[in-house]
């Protein structure tokens, strides 16, 4: 085949539309078939990444077998789009969401200024609001900025809390948060400057919430040795096991102390759509910022985050900046220049992804979806608590339910078998490729997850993955 031209004209184009699509249709119809994780042993592994290092070539090559190679690139993965994946925080990537992508990848509109396609900086605002209102119960005045994921937003939103707390003295300001916090906490901490013994780690209650009476006695013994608490970071929703902390007490304290409140809810936060989730996930509007992430419960493709604020004004004042090379550009509107709200200038119109699907299938869709993984993760929890080899700490806030084996006494040395069976039972149940677990350590303990995020995951793949788990289980020697 003769090589496509920079600029294909309309047959062209519509051909190698048609033969991309027909990949994806072709992929997507077969997702439940495929492997959780890579079928490809270790060597052919190499030799593919290999092959994949090689720079491109001067003359150009075949789209049908340049798309065979990247279908071989795409196999060689966690299956993270698929119904088995059940391990991390899944990112199953709606096939709506794809489509408004490859629209506004094609359209490619400007998104770091408004005035440059002011509808449809419109539109992205349109989403950001509904997260800020709708989704967190954020006041007027809130908004925010889509980001490539969660840890963006937690370093915009410790840039915005560093600027209006400590102002241009970082020296002394101090960061709280959890065992339990995601890394991206500490790492936007640093990242905006804290030096890292800067970093507070506030001790947790036998629930693996944070303790706010730890919290308030740790901000003001630091208060009286001279240093500036600024930044008090909770979970809704931590990565490990899905617990949300106390948000309620945490804001209260925040309040009193004086420090800005953020809420890392990139796991958690959409669940706030349903009854159960507004529930779990109460205080939620009280923070001053929260980081979601749509490529997690929202059913994004990665590279969808966002952070929303609780005031716009706080935002902007950490980031904005101008050149002359702008001065031909209106002033906005009523609609926020991105590119003022954070570290990028030049992006697409990330809202177009989110708003498209949002549009098209309707929020009772998503909240739908989000309420059959809440009664999913249920249904893990009592069923495997109901294992005798199994040890199940708790029930799930959310859709993360943490079990390991049960050790066969309270003795340090039966935990270090269990911990070991609990690996060896890890592999076991990976290794029949239809789902896909993760572990962590929690208190100590080797311990499997289970989260449920996928839209793709429904009743028969958990009943399937129970039954490979409770039977891997039975088949172990307790230790
Ligand atoms: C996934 C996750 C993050 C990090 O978000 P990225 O999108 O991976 O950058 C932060 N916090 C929590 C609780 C998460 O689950």
């Amino acid at each position: 085949m003769h090589p496509f031209p920079l600029e294909p004209d309309r047959a062209a184009m519509t051909e190698m539309g048609r033969l991309v699509l027909e990949r994806v249709v072709d992929r997507t119809e077969n997702l439940a078939a495929r492997p959780a994780t890579s079928a490809l042993s270790p060597r052919a592994e190499a030799d593919l990444v290999e092959s994949f290092l090689a720079p491109p070539p001067d003359r150009g090559g075949d789209l049908k077998v340049l798309l065979a190679r990247l279908d071989q690139a795409a196999d060689c993965a966690l299956e993270t789009a698929g119904p088995g994946h059940l391990a991390y925080i899944p990112g199953s990537g709606l096939y709506s969401a794809a489509l408004a992508e490859f629209y506004n990848r094609a359209v490619n509109r400007y998104g770091g200024l408004a005035s440059v396609a002011p509808a449809l900086a419109a539109l992205e605002e349109s989403v950001i609001r509904w997260m800020a209102r709708d989704v967190c119960g954020l006041p007027e005045g809130s908004g925010g900025l889509l980001t490539s994921g969660g840890s963006m937003a937690t370093f915009s939103a410790t840039v915005a809390a560093r600027h209006h707390r400590l102002g241009e003295d970082l020296a002394c300001g101090t960061v709280y948060t959890t065992a339990f916090a995601h890394h991206s906490v500490a790492k936007a901490a640093r990242l905006a400057g804290i030096p890292a013994a800067r970093i507070r780690t506030v001790p947790h209650t036998p629930d693996l919430r944070m303790d706010p009476h730890a919290a308030a006695a740790m901000i003001r013994a630091d208060r009286g040795a001279g240093l500036r608490p600024f930044l008090l970071v909770a979970t809704a929703g931590t990565t490990d096991t899905g617990t949300v902390d106390p948000l309620h007490q945490l804001a209260g304290l925040a309040r009193r102390e004086d420090v800005w409140f953020h809420i890392d809810a990139a796991y958690g936060g959409f669940f706030r759509l349903t009854a159960r989730g507004e529930e779990r996930l109460a205080g939620i509007e009280k923070a001053d910022s929260i980081t979601l992430d749509p490529h997690k419960t929202l059913f994004m493709p990665f590279g969808t985050g966002t952070l929303v604020v609780r005031d716009i004004a706080a935002l902007h004042a950490a980031h904005d900046g101008t050149g002359s090379y702008l001065q031909d550009m209106r002033a906005a509107g009523s609609v926020p220049d991105s590119g003022q709200l954070g570290p990028e200038l030049t992006h697409e119109i990330r809202g177009l992804r989110a708003w498209l699907p949002l549009h098209l299938h309707g929020v009772d869709a998503f909240r739908e979806a989000l309420d059959e993984k809440l009664d999913l993760a249920e249904h893990v929890h009592d069923t495997l608590s109901g294992v005798a080899e199994l040890e199940v700490p708790q029930r799930p806030d959310l859709s993360t339910v943490i079990f390991r084996v049960r050790p066969a006494d309270g003795s340090r040395a039966a935990a270090e078998r269990a911990d070991e069976a609990s690996r060896r039972l890890l592999e076991r149940i990976n290794d029949h490729r239809r789902i896909a677990l993760s572990s962590t350590v929690v208190d100590s303990r080797y311990t499997l997850r289970v989260c449920v995020v996928s839209h793709r995951t429904h009743h028969d793949r958990i009943a399937e993955a129970l039954k490979i788990i409770t039977a891997e289980a039975r088949r172990h020697t307790t230790a």
